[in-house]
């Protein structure tokens, strides 16, 4: 038997169009994966106040939310399965979805596996994670580790400056570490790191590795341009070098652009295979907010139910 709709992430767009499908009577199945996306919950699960959320009006906690979502699609009859995804087959309907203990056919599928931060990949960088290396200075900053002492970020774009910013409020000073001589951040974000007097920026610098016994205490840099190496003492390293839509599932079977994320139809959520809808970070990598993947999970679900209705008619 075939299921009606497949929806694969638990994020905001996830368990979005989990509840608008589950409230049109499609009985949904949503895989809540973990491997991939990092935790089920999506990036959410790793933000602390969520303050920009219409109806916190005190702000939220990221984790909180998601609950909220879950519970949410729960209470309209989804069905969870608490497993990775491993395998889809879009070539023929009913499409297949595979998990390692899940073989599911289904009428049609809703992606929403979102995107995950990139990483350095330096030496030593899983010996020090989360021991003073992180990927996301606003949900881990605060920490008492870092408190006080001098951080450095690596990268040049909106999320480098943001972040590099919003470290000021614990550091006692930032170092921004950016490869070329000139920022990709836009000039508003611009002005405010280059204005920050607890602000440097390390112009043509890459980061060879990180230093430390059981806690970050320096990096190793390097000058692209001398190549002469030195290293930096600091307490902590952040990386805001950007994204990764979570598609290597989909690789070969739908349409992706020229940095791997899903191509819908403008407007729209319908990819390049009728029946296969795609909604929130995974096709998004202009916005990425909770509120717009919401949005976009709310579009699926209704653009998957005008779709499998209009199925019937034909058949
Ligand atoms: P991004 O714009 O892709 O910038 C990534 C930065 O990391 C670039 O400066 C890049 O250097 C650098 N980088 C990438 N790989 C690297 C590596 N291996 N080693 C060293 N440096 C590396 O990513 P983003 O800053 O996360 O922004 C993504 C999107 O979200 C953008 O559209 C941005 O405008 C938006 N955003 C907006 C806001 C806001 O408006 N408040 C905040 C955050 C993000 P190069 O410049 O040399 O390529």
């Amino acid at each position: 038997m075939s299921e009606q709709v497949v929806i694969i992430g638990s994020g905001p767009a996830g368990h979005t169009a989990a509840i608008y499908t589950a409230r049109a009577n499609l009985q949904p199945v949503l895989f809540e994966g973990f491997s991939v996306g990092g935790i089920p919950g999506g990036q959410l699960m790793t933000t602390t106040d969520v303050e920009n959320y219409p109806g916190f009006p005190q702000g939220v906690q990221g984790p909180v939310l998601m609950e909220a979502f879950r519970a949410q699609s729960v209470r309209f009859g989804t069905r969870l399965l608490n497993e990775d995804v491993t395998h889809v087959e879009l070539a023929s309907r009913p499409f297949q979805v595979a998990s390692a203990q899940h073989q599911l056919k289904t009428n049609s599928l809703i992606i929403a596996t979102g995107a995950t931060a990139k990483r350095l990949e330096l030496p030593s960088e899983n010996r020090l994670w989360n021991r003073g290396i992180s990927a996301c200075a606003v949900c881990d900053g605060a920490l008492p580790i870092f408190r006080g002492k001098e951080l450095v970020v690596v990268g040049g774009g909106d999320s480098a400056a943001e972040e590099s910013t919003y470290l000021t409020k614990f550091a006692a000073k930032v170092y921004l570490i950016h490869r070329r001589d000139q920022l990709r951040a836009s000039r508003i974000m611009q002005q405010r790191v280059l204005h920050n007097p607890k602000i440097g920026v390390l112009w043509n610098t890459v980061v060879e590795d990180v230093v430390g016994e059981e806690l970050v205490r320096g990096v190793r840099l390097r000058d692209v341009k001398t190549n002469q190496i030195r290293e930096l003492p600091c307490g902590g390293l952040f990386y805001a070098i950007g994204f990764t839509p979570n598609t290597a599932l989909f690789k070969g079977q739908l349409e992706l652009d020229a940095a791997g994320y899903l191509v819908t139809q403008p407007g729209s959520t319908h990819t390049s295979v009728p029946g296969v809808f795609a909604c929130g970070d995974v096709q998004d990598k202009r916005y990425r907010q909770a509120i717009t993947a919401a949005g976009s999970g709310c579009m699926a679900a209704m653009d998957c139910e005008r779709w499998l209705t209009e199925q019937d008619r034909v058949v």
